[in-house]
C-alpha cells in the first residue's frame, strides 16, 4: 500500500516593482570574495537601506558571508550566499559594467579636450509633444497667452545643449531619447493585463480607476524608463549617465499654483525602504549596486556638480524629512534617493532636481524661452534657463574629470 505523499503548494507569485522580472542570482557570482564584508555592511546601513534594520528581513549578515533571500514572499527558495572577501587570494573587484576614471587614460597637460575618451549618456526625463498628456510632468499657470510648462521638452532642450557642449570637450555623448516621443513601444492599451495582474498580486482590488492609473504609470514611467535602461546598459553601455529633470513642488488640490522658495538638489541612488527591498528583482539591482561599489562614484561626482551647479544657478538647497530621501553626507545638495532610474542604469548615475518648476522666477524664465546671451531677470543679467542648467552641469564635470585623470607625475 502507497502512502499519498502530501505536495507541497506551489510557491506564491513573487513580489517584483512594476514591469519587473524575476532576478538571476547567479549574475553575482562573478563578485563573491570581491568585497570586506565592513565595506558591504556600511555601503548598506549607511546609503542603501533607508534604516539598518529595514534590510534585516531579507539580508542576514554573517561572520563571512551575507544571505540575501531569493523571494521575500517563499523563504523556501532559500538564500543566495554571497562570500565575504577575506585575506585568501581572491580577486579585488567583480567585473564593472562602466570604467572608473582611472581605468580612462590620462589627460595630458593643459588638455583643452578634459573629457575625452568617456562614454556619457544624457537621459532628458519624461515625453513631450503629443504625449505629455500622459505624463502629469506638465500644467500651465498664468492667463492664455503663456507657454504650458512641459518638463519632457525642457529637458531635452537642456540635453541637446550639453551634447554639443560636452562633444567639444572631446565626451562621446549619447541621447536615449531625441524627439518628444517615448522610446518604448507599449502602450497604455497594451499594459491593461500587466496593469491588472500587478494590482493582484498586491492584493488589491482591480477597479476599473486602478487599472487605468496604473496602466498610465507602467506606460509612463515604467516601461518608458526600463526601455531607455535597455539603451543605456545594452548599447550605450557608458561611463556615466545624466539623468535630467526640473522639479516642481506639489499643488494640493489638483490646481496649480505657484509656490516658493525656489531650489535645487542632486540624486545618489540609496535610501530603499524595507518594502523596496522586499520586491526581488530591487533587492537584487541594490545588491549588485554595491558590488559594484557606485556610491563611492556617484558621491564624489555629486559632490563637485553640485557646487558648479549652484554658483550657475545661485539656488537654495532643497531637502527631505528622510522618508524618501536621506542625506549622506555633509552635503545638503545631494540626497540619496531610490528612483527607478537610478537604480536600474548600470553605471554611476548623477540625477539633477535644479528649479521649482512652479516658482514664479523660473515660470517667467520658461515664458523667456532660449533666448542669446543675456537678459535682465529680477535685476541679474542671466543667461536663459536651459544654457545655465547645462553650464552648471558642464562645469562640473570638466572640473571633476581634470581632478581624476590629470596625474602628478
Ligand atoms: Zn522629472
Amino acid at each position: 500500500m502507497s502512502v499519498a505523499r502530501a505536495t507541497p503548494p506551489p510557491p506564491p507569485p513573487p513580489t517584483l516593482a512594476r514591469l519587473g522580472s524575476v532576478p538571476d542570482w547567479s549574475r553575482l557570482d562573478p563578485y563573491q570574495g570581491t568585497m570586506t564584508r565592513e565595506e558591504f555592511v556600511y555601503l548598506l546601513r549607511h546609503c542603501y537601506a533607508r534604516k539598518p534594520e529595514e534590510a534585516d528581513g531579507v539580508i542576514r549578515i554573517e561572520e563571512d558571508r551575507a544571505l540575501i533571500l531569493r523571494q521575500s514572499n517563499h523563504p523556501a527558495s532559500g538564500w543566495y550566499d554571497l562570500r565575504f572577501r577575506t585575506d585568501s587570494p581572491l580577486p579585488k573587484e567583480g567585473p564593472l559594467y562602466w570604467r572608473a576614471p582611472v581605468e580612462v587614460p590620462d589627460l595630458p597637460e593643459n588638455s583643452t579636450r578634459p573629457l575625452e575618451g568617456l562614454r556619457i549618456a544624457i537621459d532628458p526625463g519624461h515625453i513631450g509633444g503629443d504625449w505629455v498628456t500622459w505624463d502629469d510632468r506638465h500644467f500651465k499657470l498664468g492667463g492664455p497667452d503663456t507657454l504650458e510648462v512641459r518638463e519632457g521638452e525642457m529637458t531635452l532642450m537642456v540635453a541637446k545643449i550639453l551634447r554639443r557642449d560636452l562633444t567639444l570637450l572631446g565626451a562621446e555623448v549619447f541621447l536615449t531619447r531625441e524627439t518628444n516621443d517615448p522610446v518604448t513601444k507599449e502602450r497604455v492599451e497594451t499594459l491593461q493585463d500587466e496593469a491588472r495582474a500587478y494590482i493582484a498580486r498586491r492584493g488589491q482590488i482591480p477597479s476599473p480607476g486602478l487599472i487605468a492609473s496604473t496602466a498610465k504609470a507602467m506606460f509612463a514611467i515604467s516601461s518608458e524608463i526600463r526601455a531607455r535602461a535597455d539603451l543605456i546598459n545594452d548599447t550605450i553601455r557608458p561611463d556615466l549617465a545624466l539623468c535630467l529633470h526640473f522639479d516642481a513642488s506639489p499643488w494640493p488640490g489638483g490646481k496649480p499654483v505657484f509656490r516658493s522658495p525656489n531650489h535645487l538638489h542632486l540624486l545618489i541612488n540609496g535610501c530603499y525602504s524595507k518594502s523596496e527591498m522586499e520586491e526581488d528583482d530591487t533587492r537584487f539591482e541594490m545588491v549588485l549596486r554595491i558590488l559594484q561599489r557606485l556610491y563611492h562614484e556617484e558621491l564624489r561626482l555629486s559632490d563637485t556638480v553640485s557646487q558648479t551647479l549652484r554658483k550657475e544657478t545661485r539656488l537654495p538647497a532643497f531637502s527631505y524629512d528622510g522618508t524618501s530621501g536621506m542625506s549622506v553626507n555633509e552635503n545638503e545638495l545631494v540626497w540619496a534617493r531610490n528612483l527607478l532610474a537610478n537604480r536600474v542604469f548600470f553605471c554611476p548615475v548623477l540625477f539633477f532636481e535644479p528649479f521649482c518648476m512652479n516658482h514664479v522666477e523660473t515660470h517667467a524664465r520658461v515664458q523667456e524661452g532660449p533666448y542669446r546671451g543675456l537678459r535682465e531677470i529680477n535685476g541679474v543679467y542671466r543667461k536663459n534657463l536651459y544654457q545655465e542648467y547645462a553650464d552648471g552641469v558642464t562645469a562640473g564635470l570638466v572640473r571633476y574629470y581634470r581632478q581624476q585623470r590629470q596625474r602628478v607625475p
